[in-house]
């Protein structure tokens, strides 16, 4: 595979842009070699700047529910683009993007627009501490939540990959209300509850973490949660930056039947433009700035172009009759695939997926939380990826991030990637 134009890119951004990208997880530092720089896409497909193709399992992590460029969202944003880019006033078609928000996701009532899921994240838990009046949240080792200080304290994602989950530059008076629980453990949440009593304004979880590789809830899990908040007077987060609308139309609450009082949003929302939400009940909404004192903003927040996107991307998902059923059996048939031919080596391996986001992670052991996805072999991931990518399949650069299936995945993208990872296999 040639490389040279992208090499030549990446060393020219290396000179003005820290390690040559502008989110650490592009970077292929885990895996080995150099990034690729991307040209265009068009449904699965990703070509690089060398033009080689590539089936894509990215997905630019999670937005392309429909695959890259789908024509609906192109005409959208054109349509959007010729009548102004930003105005920095109100317009009818955030009030109809949260209309459709409100009236898709089981939890929300109220929802205001950011434009990452940072924001969202930040905002939602600056919300949770003014309405209990509490400082303390708790999060889960391995879940990710964006890189806002109060959750680098053993992310996931980019930062578990790159061994740094306690970034350098939170303060240690902010990181002290942070606690760390573990997924999947009731009873360490049960433990750090009663251990700071009347403290703990919220406990945010990725209710099917995807950054730490995907792991799913065990049952039980995201009910007891809501219980114990229940009990605690604590909020229940669900960050569903990644799960929104890519579990079901109304993310994971609406397909494991937990409502929590505040959720976040991002990437699918925004069909591939910037554009986050955190929204929840009217009650906890209704002290966000300037309907309540809870101060949040933004610039570009609402931007006509996003919100053209997101409205479209909103419209297919609820158009497309059957489109969680195909993707379900995508998903199924691509994993099922992914294990035969390791089984026959005799690689160890565990597959965790649910729906579209899955993770092939090399152990024996099932991975349920940081600690069993600590033990996969990245060594061998590396080597497996660079062998997939070699053979026109682009997965996420990372042992420790989940993959995506898109409606653009069809049966045949499907055969294609099997055939690669039957040939990638043989080599390991
Ligand atoms: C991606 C992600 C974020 C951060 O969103 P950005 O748009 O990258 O800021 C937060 N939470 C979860 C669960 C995510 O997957």
């Amino acid at each position: 595979m040639k490389t040279t134009r992208s090499g030549k890119l990446f060393r020219r951004a290396a000179r003005v842009i820290p390690g040559g990208v502008n989110s650490p997880v592009r970077a292929f530092r885990s895996v080995g070699g150099e990034p690729l720089f991307i040209a265009r896409a068009r449904g699965a497909r990703l070509r690089d700047a060398d033009g080689n193709d590539f089936i894509d399992f990215v997905g630019s992590w999670g937005p392309m529910l429909f695959g890259h460029a789908h024509p609906r969202m192109v005409a959208a944003v054109r349509k959007a683009l010729r009548s102004g880019t930003s105005f920095g006033a109100p317009t009818g078609a955030e009030t109809r993007l949260a209309e459709a928000i409100v009236a898709m996701v089981p939890s929300v009532e109220s929802v205001r627009l950011v434009n990452s899921g940072t924001e969202a994240t930040m905002s939602a838990i600056r919300l949770a501490r003014a309405f209990t009046g509490r400082d303390k949240i708790i999060k889960f080792a391995g879940c990710y939540h964006g890189h806002a200080d109060s959750f680098l304290i053993r992310a996931g994602s980019g930062a578990l990959t790159l061994g740094i989950p306690d970034s350098p530059g939170v303060p240690r008076d902010l990181a002290r209300h942070t606690l760390t629980c573990r997924y999947n453990d009731l009873g360490s949440v049960r433990r750090a509850a009663a251990g700071h009593r009347g403290r703990i304004a919220a406990v945010i979880v990725e209710p099917v973490v995807g950054n730490m590789g995907c792991v799913p809830p065990e049952p039980g899990f995201l009910r007891g949660l809501r219980r114990l908040c229940d009990r605690h007077g604590m909020l229940l987060i669900f960050d569903e930056v990644m799960t929104g609308f890519r579990l079901a139309p109304g993310g994971a609450q609406e397909k494991y039947r937990v409502r929590p009082d505040l959720t976040t949003l991002g990437k699918i929302i925004g069909g591939g433009l910037p554009v986050g939400a955190y929204g929840g009940r009217k009650k906890i909404m209704g002290m966000v700035a300037p309907a309540g004192p809870v101060y949040q903003a933004g610039t570009l927040s609402g931007n006509p172009l996003a919100v053209a996107a997101g409205l479209e991307m909103l419209a297919m998902i609820r158009e497309r009759q059957g489109l969680y059923i195909a993707l379900e059996h995508a998903g199924r048939a691509l994993t099922e695939g992914l294990s035969e031919p390791l089984t026959k080596k005799g690689i160890p391996h565990r597959i965790n997926r649910v729906g579209s986001m899955f993770t092939l992670f090399f152990t024996p052991d099932r991975v349920v939380d940081f600690e069993s996805a600590g033990r996969a072999d990245t060594a061998l991931f590396g080597k497996y990826f660079r062998e997939m990518l070699a053979r026109g399949v682009y997965l996420p650069p990372s042992q420790y991030e989940a993959a995506f299936i898109s409606a653009a995945h069809t049966d045949g993208v499907i055969g294609r990637t099997l055939r690669a990872h039957r040939s990638a296999v043989a080599r390991l």
